[in-house]
């Protein structure tokens, strides 16, 4: 047999038919149905749109054989139910402008007709006000009274059994009920005001009962977000609680976007992306300008390929975002991608900014919030969170030396300042404020152990700090926040203050690096490194930014020009100009086995508690580690 015996007869005209009904309904069928939990998916929604405050999901055989959704919702009217088998037929929307601002999970009009066309489907259904259930048989259109309480449950039987071939893609029964339960999870977690119970051939697989009689309850949603997902996602997790007001040159009102939920701390993320539920206006969605905002949110603090976690659920005017863009509405479409982008990332990096450590983080962020006139901390009632992170903002005395805000501009000052004593932390207010102060959440220095890790001692018991991430991680915030400001060509006069090498270091150069020179080089000599042709292969840096004297040139020019090249500055140039601050702290940084006093050992832990994101070095490895004087017990067994 020849290899291509399987393509068409090649062109011979064919005549143009219209499709029988049945026919195009199986088609439909195909975009929509992928698989018993595709079924699911669309009954939930219809259960939800109807106003259900309970609903039931039984399955037999992963779904195949058949799946049962109960619900107490409004209810379909007797005459009404065969409507509700046709194609095209909905009660959801009636015209174009009620389609732009769709506010129900459904409006095809479709799932039911193209579920009836490949299955056997019965509809169950006593609407509000009927004394009476009906029950319509879909294959014969026969319609007969039955009892049952109000609401609604749809049958669907032998899913494929019409069309055998999509039958033989279905996988094992487990599989196919593991993907039912998912889509179940999905709407339970945007809907914790509905209670669910799921089936699987008799037995109880999962239930989860209704936790408010509010939708957007956010103590529900945690007590939902536990049942779902387990309580270790919400113990690691933090809250998201966010609004933008994104004026755009079409509008004078500014359309708000809202964004909250949970978001897993840097420690809760997984190899797999299996825990990123995304919502947009309720609708569990899959979708790249929300996952790339919340990747970059997380870029900071996260190690190599870890995944982070997060329920998120985006808010905005309906008319801004396109649901109509997919047959089973799990891709949407906004009219401002950047306007989404800025509100997630902003809600996801404001969120996960305070870090374990401190007890007064959260300063800086707000002034960085502050700084941006788009973006504004949301002031929505549902918001407790708002409470307990206010109370974590730094009182004015408070704030560390190098983060204060009426400070005038001096770029790298703290650093270089560090770099003539590359640990002198013992700056006055610093050690002032160690020797005053009780409470301090990483404790007092015991030790310095291998040149590598300082030993402190807390209320909780020991804590254990490896002192080259956490100063790291310190510069790179101190340089962050003194850099708030992106770079652009005319921003020359910002310069870092540098420091002309007295011989000139000169490097043989990749093409790549000799065009980034060029190319970037207002923006390198804002960093205070200036690096030229020397000839078509050499580069000569001349200068080095003033704090960084001591480093290895051009090991930091390599890596810089590295950075730089791999950035599109038009939409990376913050990411690139932390990526590069990054670089520059962590060559700043103080290097292992160096012998630090207490008095540095303490500074250095007051300033992890002063500094945002200090959990995590700048490539996302902790930089503290906490052992509880129970955890020590039992190594010990003491008190067994
Ligand atoms: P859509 O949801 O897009 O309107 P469907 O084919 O899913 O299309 O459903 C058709 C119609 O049947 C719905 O518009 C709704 O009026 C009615 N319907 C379906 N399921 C239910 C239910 N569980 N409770 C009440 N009405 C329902
Ligand atoms: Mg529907």
């Amino acid at each position: 047999m020849a290899l291509n015996d399987h393509l068409p007869p090649s062109a011979e005209r064919r005549a143009i038919r219209e499709l029988p009904d049945a026919l195009v309904s199986q088609i439909a069928a195909g975009e929509v149905v992928e698989r018993p939990a595709s079924v699911v998916r669309e009954l939930l929604d219809n259960a939800l749109d109807a106003g259900a405050s309970q609903i039931t999901v039984r399955l037999l055989s992963g779904g195949v054989r058949l799946i049962s959704v109960e619900d107490d919702g409004t209810g379909i009217l007797p005459e009404e139910l065969p409507i509700a088998l046709k194609r095209h037929a909905t009660s959801k929307i009636g015209s174009l402008s009620d389609l732009e601002s769709v506010g129900t999970m459904g409006f095809r009009g479709e799932a039911l007709a193209a579920i009836n066309s490949i299955a056997y489907c019965a509809l169950l259904s006593r609407a509000t006000g009927q004394k009476h259930a009906f029950l319509l048989d879909g294959q014969t259109g026969e319609i007969k009274p039955v009892a049952r309480t109000l609401g609604t449950t749809v049958e669907v039987k032998q899913l494929f059994f019409s069309t055998p071939a999509r039958r033989k893609f279905l996988k094992a029964d487990a599989t196919e009920l593991a993907h039912c339960v998912e889509a179940v999870r999905r709407h339970a977690l945007a809907r914790p005001d509905v209670g669910f119970a799921i089936w699987h051939d008799g037995k109880l697989v999962d239930q989860w009962r209704r936790c408010s009689d509010q939708r957007n309850s956010l103590p529900a949603l945690e007590q939902r977000l536990a049942d779902v997902l387990g309580s270790d996602f919400v113990e690691r997790s933090v809250w998201v609680d966010f609004a933008s007001s994104a004026p755009t040159a079409r509008t004078f009102h500014a359309p708000v976007i809202k964004v909250w939920g949970r978001a897993g701390t840097p420690d809760a993320a997984r190899s797999r992306s299996d825990l990123q539920f995304c919502y947009v206006n309720g609708r569990f969605v899959r979708d790249k300008v929300i996952s790339h905002a919340a990747r970059s949110a997380y870029e900071d603090v996260l190690h190599g390929q870890r995944q982070p976690v997060y329920a998120l659920f985006v808010e905005m005017d309906p008319t801004r975002v396109d649901v109509n863009v997919h047959p089973t509405k799990i891709e949407v479409r906004f009219r401002d991608n950047r306007d989404v982008h800025q509100a997630v990332s902003h809600a996801l990096s404001s969120a996960l900014a305070p870090s374990r450590a401190g007890n007064s983080a959260g300063a800086e962020l707000d002034l960085n919030l502050a700084q941006d006139p788009k973006i504004k901390g949301s002031n929505q009632p549902l918001t407790p969170v708002n409470a307990a992170q206010s109370a974590m903002k730094f009182e004015a005395h408070d704030v560390p030396m190098g983060l204060h805000v009426n400070e005038p501009w001096r770029p790298f000052a703290g650093l270089s300042e560090q770099v003539k004593s590359p640990v002198d932390f013992s700056e006055t207010a610093l050690t002032a404020k160690a020797s005053t102060t009780a409470q301090e959440p990483l404790g007092h220095a015991l030790a310095q152990l291998h040149g590598v890790y300082i030993l402190a001692e807390n209320a909780q018991g020991l804590v254990i700090v490896d002192m080259h991430a956490a100063h790291e991680r310190i510069v790179y915030e101190q340089l962050k926040a003194q850099w708030h400001t992106p770079l652009s060509q005319d921003d020359q006069h910002r310069a870092l203050p540098c420091q002309p090498l007295l011989i000139p270091a000169s490097l043989i150069a990749t093409p790549v690096e000799m065009a980034t020179a060029e190319r970037h080089a207002a923006t390198l000599y804002a960093l205070g490194l200036e690096i030229t042709a020397f000839s078509s292969k050499t580069l000569v840096v001349r200068t080095v930014p003033a704090a960084l004297v001591e480093v290895d040139v051009v090991e930091l020019a390599r890596s810089v020009l590295a950075e730089l090249s791999q950035h599109d500055t038009s939409t990376a140039i913050e990411s690139a100009h932390h990526k590069l601050l990054s670089t520059l702290a962590c060559h700043t940084a103080v290097r292992a086995s160096r012998r630090l006093t207490f008095e540095e050992m303490n500074a250095l832990l007051r300033r992890m508690e002063s500094t945002l994101r200090s959990d995590q070095c700048n490539h996302g490895r902790p930089t503290w580690h906490q052992i509880s004087l129970r955890e020590l017990d039992a190594m010990f067994m003491r008190g067994q």
